[in-house]
């Protein structure tokens, strides 16, 4: 996946203008994106003149999951959750005469599918409406929370304890060793994965930690090593739900593999011209091994 690491310049966070502004929505049901399909292509936006018809009776701008995402190509976006009945009348309407090729796809699906930029902009919306789903209610208080900072947080009416989008940081690191027989990387496999794929070590960042700090525990938690030299190699935000990904490249220095019960069904250490089948190519974790690869 090619999520950009930051919005283009034509990207912008203001607080949205009264109504009369042009809007491009981003709807969404059960973590698909309401794209329309035009032969082989997937298109967004969807008209909002469609969205209005499959939200009646509701007006689009009274409708109680709309928010605010921000400004592209300065047209406010919005993100919005469709319920069941909403999803429902759009099933009719694609059973009726109407057919409009409109379908829900989930975002990992449309990689490569829509432009990068609406990728990452429906990225930010998909996270948002979570968040307002997800944190209705003070966890203090459990009053009901209302939008604040234009969006940005929630707060509490009664005790005004205030909630952000949550954002989960997470490394990832590759391990790499020179040998006899050439560079070797050191792949693990989680039971998780598809069979046969091996990948780069990765795990979330506990409180308190640096990012440094949790490679060098993850590494000797999961496969047994003890790293040096690490180098930073990109970041990636990845929506599923609301982690960023940050990637690294580091030397072995001392251990034997030894996989963490639960967690690493298999890690060893493989030569490049024996890998074994790899993330897919729109993964940082692929970018990853590609580019240290090519270093070698
Ligand atoms: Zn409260």
């Amino acid at each position: 996946m090619i999520l950009p690491n930051s919005f283009e310049a034509a990207w912008e966070y203001r607080l949205p203008s009264p109504p009369g502004d042009v809007a491009h929505h981003f709807c969404f049901y059960r973590g698909g994106l309401l794209v329309s399909q035009d032969e082989n292509a997937r298109q967004w936006p969807v008209s909002n003149a469609l969205i209005r018809a499959l939200l009646e009776p509701t007006p689009v701008d009274q409708h109680p999951s709309r928010r605010f995402i921000g400004y592209w190509h300065g047209k406010a976006c919005w993100g919005l959750s469709f319920t069941d009945q909403e999803f429902q009348n759009l099933e009719a309407m694609q059973a009726g005469q109407r057919d409009s090729g409109l379908r829900f796809e989930a975002l990992r699906a449309l990689f490569n599918r829509l432009p990068d930029e609406v990728l990452a902009i429906a990225g930010r919306a998909i996270q948002m409406l979570e968040f307002d789903r997800s944190h209705r209610f003070c966890g203090a208080c459990a009053t009901l929370t209302k939008l604040h900072e234009g969006g940005r947080s929630r707060r509490c009416s009664a005790c005004g304890e205030t909630s952000y989008p949550r954002v989960a940081p997470a490394m990832m690191v590759l391990i790499k060793r020179e040998t006899m027989f050439g560079r070797q990387l050191l792949l693990a496999r989680s039971p998780r994965f598809p069979a046969g794929m091996y990948s780069a070590l990765a795990g979330f960042v506990e409180p308190s930690e640096s990012i440094e700090s949790c490679i060098h525990r993850e590494a000797f938690e999961e496969v047994g090593v003890r790293l040096r030299n690490i180098q930073y190699f990109d970041s990636q935000s990845w929506p599923f739900p609301h982690s960023l990904m940050i990637a690294y490249v580091a030397d072995y220095d001392s251990g034997e593999i030894q996989c963490q019960e639960g967690e690493i069904e298999d890690a060893r250490w493989f030569t490049l011209d024996a890998l074994p089948q790899l993330p897919h190519r729109l993964s940082i974790a692929r970018r990853l091994i590609d580019a240290v690869i090519a270093q070698a």
